[in-house]
């Protein structure tokens, strides 16, 4: 119920109420990069915060480490520290709280407008996943893979090419066949079947060591926040190319979004693993606990929409082409993790964890195009009649999350 005195907060439709308080990093003219917290259409500059000595004890450590150019500081403190920044910041930012304050936290917020975010941390290692039975389901024509039913399949990805949302995104060159499965001989070229794959990131805090594994309970407290992901994909390369596992097909970009939304913001939005079918295996001991399955995955409405040069110079809105949801994954991200260090792999902070493709059963929760149009042979038509089997030079892909349960108020990425 809580209400904040930045009226931008308030907005029904706003992204960043106080009960999200999502950490970025951001630049503002003549200024260097530094930390922040989301508020309405403004950012918490945490180092004029900190300078106007608004925290103490655990919170102000927490804000020296989330004030930088990175917050992998904050990363390697981890969820406590940062639960205790947000408590602190939401107290100085509620509408009913004491106004002593508010001066001095008013002249440590910057419009939003007029800042550019940057990405808000290094990427210290990154899997991607792929946890959608529904993806994977119709990509193998019915049953998924063997093994995906008894573990989430990944890959080791590329940290160096992970990058912020927004900018341009080059179609790679690669060896592939096209028609996809067409038999003919591999050329060398831009690849093009360019795709999207809607995802969620997470981004772990603290770390295990070598050697040390976590169960799936310790997993969770590992998941410090979440970011909206594009696994941006190479089909035909990946499709040529993989024998061992995705390389060229998937490591020439991934685009993430600017705002860590934390894992204690989801709080209300957790919900059960959805129940297993019948003739699925069940979940093995290691990967399994009571925790996991009453709240380990998350409600969050995921979209992605198509904007193409046509539409842009029409001046016509993106039109929604996934309309999915996080919560039917096969797989919760505590799983993924505890998975990854079964075998004594360590994740330390800054680890981002791609949970794959978030399609959903219905047919418009399909969050890639090769789910959409390969596996029907026919190409998406779009509002404005335009088509598309896959990605054209120019088009823009824009992917949305947000979190919504009644009686709670709703937060976005
Ligand atoms: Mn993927």
């Amino acid at each position: 119920a809580r209400r904040s005195w930045v009226a931008a907060a308030n907005a029904p439709d706003t992204d960043f109420p106080i009960q999200n308080l999502p950490f970025g990093v951001f630049r503002t003219a003549g200024a260097p990069i530094r930390g922040g917290v989301a508020i309405g259409d403004q950012i918490l500059d945490l180092s004029a915060a900190l300078g106007a000595g608004l925290f103490s004890d655990l919170a102000e450590h927490a804000a020296r480490a989330a004030s930088g150019r990175a917050l992998n500081p904050l990363l390697e403190l981890g969820g406590a520290a940062a639960s205790a920044l947000r408590h602190r910041i939401s107290d100085l930012l509620r509408r009913d709280g004491p106004s002593a304050e508010r001066a001095r936290v008013e002249a440590a917020l910057v419009p939003m407008a007029g800042a550019e975010l940057v990405c808000p941390f290094d990427v210290a290692d990154y899997t991607d996943y792929s946890c959608s039975i529904h993806h994977i389901g119709r990509l193998s024509g019915g049953r998924p893979w063997p093994a995906l039913q008894y573990l989430p399949v990944g890959y080791n990805g590329r940290r160096s090419s992970v990058r912020l949302g927004g900018g341009e995104v080059r179609r790679p060159n690669g060896q592939s066949v096209y028609p996809v499965g067409s038999g003919l001989a591999p050329t060398f070229g831009p690849e093009p079947a360019l795709d999207f794959e809607l995802e969620v990131g997470a981004v772990l805090g603290g770390s295990n060591a070598l050697g040390e594994p976590m169960d799936v309970d310790a997993a969770a407290e590992r998941l410090f926040g979440y970011c909206l992901l594009n696994d941006w994909s190479a089909r035909s390369i990946q499709m040529f190319e993989t024998a061992l596992g995705p390389l060229l097909g998937k490591s020439f970009h991934t685009s993430i979004s600017p705002w860590l939304v934390t894992d204690e913001a989801l709080a209300p939005f957790k919900v059960a693993l959805p129940p297993r079918a019948a003739d699925m295996p069940s979940v093995p001991a290691h990967l399994d606990s009571p925790a996991n399955r009453a709240q380990g995955a998350l409600d969050i409405a995921l979209e992605a929409y198509l904007l193409t040069p046509a539409m842009r110079q029409a001046g016509q809105a993106p039109d929604r082409v996934v309309n999915s949801n996080f919560k039917h994954m096969y797989w919760t991200f505590a799983q993924m993790v505890a998975h990854q260090a079964s075998n004594g792999c360590n994740l330390g902070p800054g680890d981002l964890v791609g949970s794959g493709t978030v399609s959903g059963p219905e047919d418009d929760a399909q969050a890639c195009l090769m789910e959409k149009t390969m596996m029907s042979g026919a190409p998406i038509t779009l509002a404005n009649g335009e088509t598309r089997m896959w990605l054209q030079d120019g088009d823009e892909v824009i992917l949305r999350g947000r979190a919504r349960r009644e009686g709670f108020v709703p937060i976005g990425f």
